[in-house]
């Protein structure tokens, strides 16, 4: 069975072909500048160069044509037919109280998910485009929608109220819900099979750290709490994003600067995180190389990052009244030794130990916890696509 994955955005469109006997990916690319002057195509077959298609796409429905072309063109192809291409899953951001697993796609599950449109409006919608261009190039073909925040959907009242008036729950579901459930599903189930645990019977904490973050209390394989709250502003210090912050200062920088609520929420996503407070960049590499050079600045970003992350650790380890295992993933958590040391450097009451010469590697999922750490502690990469391709399968043997 060959499942073909879709992430649509408002512009782009990521995709990769997967083979299920085999789990391997058989080509992946990108559309980009989708309905925009100087739209592209990188069509990367496994184990062969990349090629670039720089024809003008209209649409989401072009693009999906596009790709559909280089999947099955003789020279850069990797499959004879479109008729080789048993099923389509799709990244939906936003599944809100409708969905706690991931769902085939019908008439009913389209109008719940643009039920959701008004929770996440940069992206349901770009996703909603990419269902109906397939449905429009592939009729006949299963499609299969996987939610970022399915996952979530176990966690208790007391995790996902806010102390604000009822009726905002009641008249517009204002509630936390949660994101990258995908990816803290799939590192949480790996570090599992990693300490030959069953799933169901481990406390694990699994710390995405990438241009968003987020931490999620995952207790006998169900999120019982995690960082990210209505949107994905809430919780740590990220890239842009300035994570948890006191709501007054918000209204009173408002005021003083005579701010529209559209312009405070750019500078909340945009301009604030470790952008915000460093001045340097929003990518971890420059802020770190920034500090390595006595930027002060920059070394203040990394540490209120860091300690944030570990107040969650902590946080979490107190709802699960114990711990088994953190995970680190995502660009950040994969590759940077320096933020994991530091974080893991404000777990010592928890017996956490981290192997320096493990901790130093990179690549592959590794366990970095010394020996005697009480708290086992892995890198896991991540791999939201291959989660969607199974979770796509799974469905369909249905
Ligand atoms: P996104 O949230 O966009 O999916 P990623 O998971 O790809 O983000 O993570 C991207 C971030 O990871 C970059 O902004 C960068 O800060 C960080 N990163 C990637 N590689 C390294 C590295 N070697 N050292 C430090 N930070 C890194």
């Amino acid at each position: 069975m060959k499942i073909l994955v879709l992430n649509c955005g408002s512009s782009s469109l990521k995709y990769q072909l997967i083979d299920m006997e085999t789990e391997n990916v058989l080509a992946k690319g990108l559309c980009e500048r989708i309905g925009i002057e100087g739209s592209r195509l990188k069509h990367q077959p496994a184990g062969k160069e990349a090629v670039i298609f720089d024809d003008y796409q209209e649409n989401h429905s072009v693009s999906v044509k596009m790709v559909l072309d280089a999947l099955t063109n003789p020279e850069y192809g990797v499959v004879k037919s479109m008729k080789e291409i048993n099923a389509v899953g799709h990244r939906v951001v936003h599944g809100g109280e409708y969905f706690a697993n991931s769902v085939i796609i019908t008439p009913e599950v389209i109008e719940a998910i643009e039920k959701c449109c008004d929770l996440a409006p940069l992206h349901n919608p770009a996703n909603l485009i990419g269902i109906h261009a397939c449905e429009e190039i592939m009729p006949g073909v299963p499609q299969v929608a996987v939610f970022d925040t399915a996952f979530h959907q176990t966690m208790p009242e007391r995790a996902y109220m806010y102390a604000l008036p009822y009726e905002y729950y009641e008249k517009y579901k204002v509630r936390r819900y949660g994101f990258h459930g995908t990816s803290h599903r799939f590192v949480s189930e790996e570090a599992a099979k990693m300490m030959d645990r069953p799933y169901d019977q481990t406390k694990t904490i699994t710390c995405h750290l990438g241009n968003g973050g987020s931490v999620c209390a995952v207790r006998n394989g169900k999120s019982i709490d995690t960082t990210m709250g209505f949107t994905p502003l809430e919780g740590l210090v990220m890239g842009t994003r300035a994570g948890d912050v006191d709501v007054a200062a918000v209204t009173y920088i408002m005021k003083k600067e005579n701010l529209t609520v559209d312009e405070m929420d750019n500078i909340l996503n945009k301009k604030s995180g470790v952008l915000g407070i460093s001045g340097v960049s929003s990518d971890f590499r420059d802020i770190e190389e920034a500090a390595e050079h006595g930027n002060d600045r920059a070394e203040t970003a990394l540490d209120v990052f860091a300690y944030k992350v570990a107040k969650r650790i902590g946080a979490y380890a107190a709802a699960m009244n114990g711990v088994d295992a953190i995970v680190f993933t995502a660009g950040l958590g994969e590759n940077s030794g320096t933020t994991r040391r530091a974080i893991c450097d404000y777990l010592g009451f928890l017996g956490v130990h981290i192997d320096s010469y493990n901790n130093s590697l990179r690549g592959k999922a590794l366990e970095i916890s010394a020996t005697d750490s009480r708290v086992r502690v892995f890198v896991i990469p991540t791999n939201e696509e291959l989660v969607i391709a199974r979770d796509t399968k799974e469905l369909l043997d249905k």
